[in-house]
C-alpha cells in the first residue's frame, strides 16, 4: 500500500474523535467523516507501519446510520465531526466510548459498569445549544469581508453565515459588523502581515436571561466609526453589553489583556436551574445565577449543565449538614448549587480571575457558606490535610471536576486520606477518568453510579459523572466544624 492508493474499506468502529475506523490487509484505517456501518471507497493518505489515515473517495453502501446534515459546511468546519451521523447512533457511541473506557483502562470488569450505568442523558434539541460563539473574520478572495470558523486544524476562514449550533441571533450581529467594515473600509486582521483591524466577534448569550452580549477583539486601541456599530447592535432584543478587546499579538489566543465596555454593562447575567433528576430532569426552582463578562469561563451548554451539575448534586447526597470540597471549581457553579444544601463547601481553582468570579457569584446569591481558595488542587489540598482543621481535613464528600488531563496522583492520594463518604467524579475525558477511578477503587472506594452526558452534540466529546462511595459503607458521624477563621497557606494565592 502507498499513498493515493484506492481500497474499499467497511467501518466497523469509531474513534474518540467520532473518526471511522477499518481494518484492511492487517492495517488500521483512521477516516475523518466516515461512521460505523458505511463500505467506502478509501483513499490512503498517510501510512504508518501498522495503520495509518485514509479519505473518503466515495460512500459505496452508506452506514444505515447516516442522516442529511443541516450544515452544507459539515465536512470543511472544524466545529462538527459527526454532524451527518443520527443523534440516537451519536449518543450510543458516546456511551460506549464510556464504557471501553472503565473496562480497558480502568480494568473493571464489562458487566459490572453496564450494572451501574444509567442511560446516557442526550440533549432535548441537538442544535442552537450553545451560547458562546467566536467567530474569526477576513478577507476571501474576491475582497470580500468575512466571518465564520476554521477550517478542521488550520487557520483558513470558512465563511459561516449560520452555525446550526449558535443561537440564531449569531447571524445577525455577523452581519452587522461585516456590513459595517464594509461601509467604513475597516480592514480584517491579516495573521501573515500582522496588519488590519477586527480580529474575531465574539458573542454570548443568556439563555434563561435572554440577554446578549458582542465583544470584537480588535488589533489597535480604539473602534473608529462606533457610533454607526452600536447604532445597529442595540436593535437586536437583548443586547446588554458591547466591548471591545485588545489583542494586539501575534498569537492564537483569542482575546487579549484589556476589555473595555464600550456599551450598555461590562457584562450579562445568567441563571443555571437545578433539575429533578428524579422526574426527567424537569427544572425546579431552584437555580443560581452568574454573571458573565467576555472573559469569564462558563459552560457552554447550559441546558445539559443543568442536567449534569443536578446529578452531581444528586450523588453528593447532601442533608444540609455536610461539609464539601469542590476541587476544579472555576466560577463556582458546582460549588454555589452545592453551598445551598451543605453546611460549607470549599472550592479550590487554579485560575485567579475564576476565584474573583467565584465570589462575586456567592454574593450576588447571597450564599455565605462557600470558601474559595486559588491553587493547585494537588497543592492546597495536601496542605489543609497537613492542619488539623476539623471538617475541612474529614469531609463529607468531595467533588471533582478537572481538565482533560484528569487529577494529579498527589490530588487522588490526599482525598483518599480525607476519606469522605462520597466522592463525586464529574469529568470530560473518559479515558483519565478511568485512570483515576482504578486509583480510587485500588485505594477504598465503590463505583455505585456512572452516567454519561452528551453536553457538545455533533462533537466526539462526552462528559461523565460518577458517584464512588467508600467501600467500608460506614458513613461519618456528626462533623465537628472549626470555630477558628481558615489560616492562610503557603501554596494559595488568593
Ligand atoms: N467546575 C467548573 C469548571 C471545571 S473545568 C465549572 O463547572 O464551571 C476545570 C477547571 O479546573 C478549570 O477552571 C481550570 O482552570 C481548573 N484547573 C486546571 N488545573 C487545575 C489544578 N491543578 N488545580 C485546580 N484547578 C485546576
Amino acid at each position: 500500500m502507498k499513498k493515493n492508493d484506492l481500497f474499499e474499506l467497511t467501518i466497523t468502529d469509531m474513534g474518540t474523535e467520532g473518526e471511522g475506523i477499518g481494518k484492511y490487509d492487517g492495517m488500521t484505517f483512521f477516516v475523518k467523516d466516515a461512521y460505523m456501518g458505511d463500505v467506502i471507497l478509501a483513499k490512503a493518505m498517510k501510512l504508518k507501519k501498522n495503520y495509518g489515515y485514509a479519505r473518503v473517495e466515495k460512500i459505496l453502501e452508506a452506514s444505515p446510520h447516516r442522516v442529511e446534515p443541516l450544515c452544507p459546511n459539515h465536512r470543511r468546519c472544524g466545529g462538527c465531526q459527526m454532524q451527518a451521523l443520527s443523534y440516537e447512533a451519536q449518543l450510543a457511541f458516546k456511551e460506549r466510548k464510556v464504557l471501553e473506557n472503565l473496562v480497558r483502562i480502568g480494568g473493571f470488569e464489562k458487566e459490572d459498569m453496564e450494572g451501574k450505568m444509567l442511560p446516557i442523558v442526550g440533549m432535548d434539541e441537538p442544535y442552537r445549544y450553545r451560547n458562546k460563539a467566536q467567530f474569526p473574520v477576513g478577507m476571501d478572495k474576491e475582497g470580500n469581508i468575512v466571518s465564520g470558523f476554521y477550517a478542521a486544524r488550520t487557520h483558513q476562514i470558512i465563511p459561516v453565515e449560520d452555525c446550526f449550533l449558535g443561537v440564531s441571533q449569531n447571524r445577525l450581529v455577523q452581519k452587522i459588523v461585516t456590513d459595517w467594515m464594509e461601509e467604513n473600509k475597516i480592514l480584517p486582521y491579516d495573521e501573515a502581515s500582522g496588519r488590519g483591524l477586527i480580529r474575531h466577534i465574539l458573542v454570548r448569550y443568556g439563555f434563561d436571561s435572554k440577554e446578549i452580549m458582542v465583544c470584537l477583539i480588535i488589533n489597535g486601541e480604539r473602534l473608529p466609526a462606533k457610533d454607526g456599530l452600536l447604532a445597529k447592535l442595540c436593535e437586536i432584543p437583548g443586547m446588554t453589553s458591547v466591548s471591545i478587546n485588545i489583542n494586539q499579538k501575534n498569537t492564537n489566543v483569542i482575546l487579549g489583556e484589556k476589555t473595555e465596555c464600550i456599551w450598555g454593562k461590562p457584562y450579562i447575567t445568567d441563571s443555571i436551574y437545578l433539575r429533578d433528576t428524579k422526574a426527567d430532569f424537569a427544572r425546579t426552582k431552584d437555580f443560581v445565577s452568574f454573571r458573565i463578562s467576555p472573559k469569564s469561563f462558563y459552560q457552554v451548554n447550559p441546558m445539559q449543565t443543568e442536567k449534569l451539575y443536578s446529578t452531581a448534586l444528586e450523588y453528593a447526597g447532601l442533608t444540609g449538614r455536610e461539609s464539601v470540597w469542590d476541587l476544579y471549581c472555576g466560577i463556582g457553579t458546582i460549588s454555589l448549587f452545592l453551598a445551598k444544601h451543605a453546611k460549607m463547601v470549599y472550592g479550590v481553582e487554579i485560575v485567579p480571575e475564576a476565584i474573583t468570579d467565584a465570589k462575586a457569584n456567592a454574593e450576588l446569591n447571597g450564599i455565605t457558606n462557600a470558601k474559595f481558595f486559588v491553587g493547585k488542587a494537588e497543592e492546597v489540598l495536601p496542605e489543609f490535610y497537613e492542619r488539623d482543621l476539623a471538617d475541612m481535613k474529614h469531609p463529607n464528600v468531595i467533588v471533582v471536576d478537572p481538565p482533560r488531563k484528569g487529577c494529579d496522583e498527589k490530588c487522588l492520594e490526599t482525598m483518599q486520606k480525607m476519606a469522605p463518604d462520597r466522592i463525586v467524579y464529574v469529568s470530560c475525558d473518559s479515558a483519565t477518568l478511568a485512570r483515576d477511578l482504578k486509583y480510587l477503587c485500588e485505594h477504598g472506594y465503590e463505583i455505585k453510579k456512572v452516567r454519561a452526558f452528551d453536553q457538545f452534540a455533533h462533537t466526539g466529546h462526552v462528559e461523565t459523572a460518577v458517584l464512588l462511595m467508600r467501600a467500608t459503607g460506614k458513613e461519618k458521624k456528626e462533623i465537628n466544624y472549626r470555630e477558628e477563621e481558615i489560616p492562610d497557606c503557603a501554596c494559595i494565592y488568593g
